[in-house]
């Protein structure tokens, strides 16, 4: 499985998985063009891309949406809830999927969380490679973390993960109060010690990448964010690596399933 960051944060987002032959993209929240220009610069042909899988309705996740499925022919799936608020849509004719649908396309088994955002049904997501087993998880636009989230990201071999402001940083900056509230809400955004915590307790052997994913950029600092998840995941056994996604950059990244640990009880 390798995995494409093509930019990430408030003002788009938008990643390729691969496994062989096959390709989706999660969120086409740049504009068209946008997303062919940074595809392309990832050497990643836009018509190689067999379908679209949205988390939610917000612009920063589905922006090229429509236009660009249309060109390309990319099957879209989005849950009823970003369909209905997303009306444009229904011009690709977008497959309808349930928060906790698990979907079995030719490579990859996509499985849907719900999660707390202000979205009217938002998702995280994990996706399997049916060939090698490997596990990816994605999950941003977080209010707060659910037993169930926690539940669905475990036992991963990569996670591209939200780490969206610093709590200092966001009372002290240029947001009005009432946004504020919004995104440290527990249907907003979550920050950069909510990200450190869910990291850490995610850690098993198995897990290779942690992505920290949809930085704000008023109210948070790549290093910031690095630092305070850093911390956390060197009190753990925590062996893999720690990238930060940003606006503008591409990250990429292979995983494959790591070995796990047998444990038979003979008694
Ligand atoms: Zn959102
Ligand atoms: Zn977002």
């Amino acid at each position: 499985m390798k995995v494409t960051v093509l930019g990430s944060g408030s003002k788009g987002n938008a990643l390729v998985v691969e496994c062989e032959e096959d390709r989706i993209l999660v969120d086409a929240g740049f504009p068209a063009r946008t997303l062919v220009a940074r595809l392309r610069a990832a050497r990643i042909e836009p018509e190689s891309i067999s379908a679209l899988i949205l988390t939610h309705e917000h612009s920063d996740h589905v922006a090229g949406a429509r236009v660009a499925a249309r060109r390309f022919g990319w099957t879209v799936y989005a849950t009823a809830g970003t369909i209905a608020e997303v009306p444009r849509l229904r011009e690709v004719a977008p497959v309808p999927i349930s928060p906790r649908e698990t979907l079995a396309l030719d490579t990859m088994q996509v499985r849907c969380v719900r999660i707390p955002h202000d979205g009217l049904d938002p998702i995280a997501l994990t996706i399997e490679s049916r060939s090698t087993g490997a596990r990816l998880g994605v999950a941003y636009d977080i209010g707060h973390v659910t037993p169930t989230l926690e539940g669905a990201l475990a036992d991963l071999d990569a996670l591209v993960l939200e780490s969206n402001h610093d709590t200092e940083m966001l009372r002290n900056g240029p947001y009005p109060r009432s946004l504020q509230r919004r995104i440290a809400g527990g249907r907003g955004h979550l920050n950069n010690a909510g990200a450190a915590r869910l990291a850490a307790a995610l850690v098993h052997r198995g897990l290779r990448h942690v992505v920290l994913a949809h930085l704000s950029e008023q109210n948070n600092t790549p290093e910031l964010a690095r630092r305070t998840v850093g911390m956390a995941l060197r009190r753990t056994p925590y062996e893999g690596t720690l990238t930060v996604a940003s606006q503008d950059g591409v990250v990429r990244f292979g995983v494959a399933r790591s070995p796990r640990v047998e444990q038979i009880d003979l008694f």
